[in-house]
């Protein structure tokens, strides 16, 4: 049987172990440091940094979500990223980073300097990247990016980096493999939080670099036994079960998304707004070239601080959260970090699987509400 299995079948079935009587169809978290190990101390399962029976399974889970590849799996996204910069640049390499991507990622940059590498930024948007990549030994991607949502044609840069000598890695956290596969549009890693969208719960954090280079999967994993950034047995076993349910849930977050960019774009309150699904939204015709889902983070600019802040607290539906990609839907006013160039009423807004009407209803209730007390305000002075 050739055909291809479609996104639904492929997350059910994913990483589970072939049917074996009595056994278990998802085994538990085997939570062990060290494992029976007599004479030679060969593997599989020597000790528990370096291998666990729990993130075999899930690495090979999302091996086949990525489209087959070697899966590292790590303790979170930072941990995966600083593995691939800090295991793949030595010093005097050239790396180049986007300047808008997620906020810890970009704060590497010192670290790599630190070491002695040299660090070239550019907007995600544009492909502005490919303007930097002479001499370069990798090029970090990121998109959609966070919290802005640009997009870049990962197979053009990917195509530019590698005749320049460069190696490519794409931060695909937003997206996840059934939104986007970076490694077929030519990638050498695909690097994502798995706290975010994959898992889907707002449970736990954990992380992953996928490849299909065995040297390279192999510098990773032995990145990952030198620095211990270990996933935890439970946190593994909980990600592989909500993989499950990855379709289901990106599909009808997709939807909502789609049904609150569309909703917002009517209200006067709202400026600024961004959804690569939206076919005139500046991401869409590169977005829909490489995805094959727009993903659930929507952004938009309301008037000012105050206005944004009262619009958050009087959401009933939606909690104020950092993070994205849960069930639950969450927003932020992302400027109370600092850190991101964003205007002061930036919000980032997460759609969960509630239903749209519900959800959209509690948004444009609240966006009433929050212009309601504005006028009343001006009406007092
Ligand atoms: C959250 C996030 C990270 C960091 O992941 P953690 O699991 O929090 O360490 C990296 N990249 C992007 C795009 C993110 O959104």
């Amino acid at each position: 049987m050739t055909r291809e299995l479609g996104d639904g079948t492929l997350a059910v079935g994913a990483g589970r172990p072939p049917a074996k009587k009595y056994a278990p169809p998802l085994p538990g978290p085997a939570f062990a440091a060290h494992y029976h190990l007599p004479g030679e101390p060969v593997g599989p399962y020597t000790y528990g940094r370096d291998t666990n029976p729990t993130w075999t399974l899930l690495e090979a889970a999302i091996g086949e979500l990525e489209g087959g590849a070697e899966v590292v799996s790590f303790s979170s996204g930072m941990a995966a990223i600083a593995a691939v910069l800090l295991s793949q640049v030595r010093s005097g390499d050239v790396v180049v980073l986007p300047d808008d991507c997620y906020q810890t990622t970009r704060a590497l940059k010192e670290r790599l300097e630190s070491y002695g590498a040299v660090i070239r930024m550019a907007p995600t948007a544009g492909n502005a990247q490919m303007e930097l990549l002479d001499g370069a030994r990798l090029v970090w991607v990121e998109t959609p990016s966070n919290p802005n949502l640009d997009v870049c044609d990962i197979a053009r840069l990917v195509e530019a980096a590698h005749e320049a000598g460069a190696l490519v890695a794409v931060d695909n956290t937003l997206a996840t493999p059934l939104g986007q596969r970076p490694l077929d549009l030519g990638a050498d890693f695909s690097v994502a939080s798995d706290t975010k969208a994959l898992t889907g719960h707002g449970d736990l954090l954990l992380g992953h670099v996928a490849t299909r280079d065995e040297a390279l999967a192999e510098s990773v994993r032995l990145w990952r036994k030198t620095v211990g950034a270990i996933p935890g047995p439970m946190e593994a076993w909980l990600a592989h079960r909500s993989l499950a349910t990855l379709e289901l849930r990106l599909d009808r977050q997709d939807a909502n998304a789609m049904a609150l960019a569309e909703a917002l774009k009517e209200r006067p309150e709202v400026v600024g707004l961004r959804y690569p699904g939206l076919p005139d939204d500046p991401s869409h015709e590169i977005a829909a070239k490489q995805m094959r889902r727009f993903g659930c983070v929507v952004s938009f600019v309301l008037p000012d601080e105050a206005f944004a802040e009262r619009f958050l607290g009087a959401m009933r539906l939606v909690n104020q959260a950092t993070s994205f990609g849960s069930v639950h839907s969450s927003a932020e006013r992302r400027g109370r970090w600092g850190g991101d160039a964003v205007e002061p009423g930036f919000v980032r807004f997460s759609v969960g699987v509630e239903n749209a009407q519900d959800i959209v209803g509690d948004v444009l209730a609240a966006v009433d509400e929050a212009s309601a007390e504005v006028r009343k305000v001006g009406e007092d002075l």
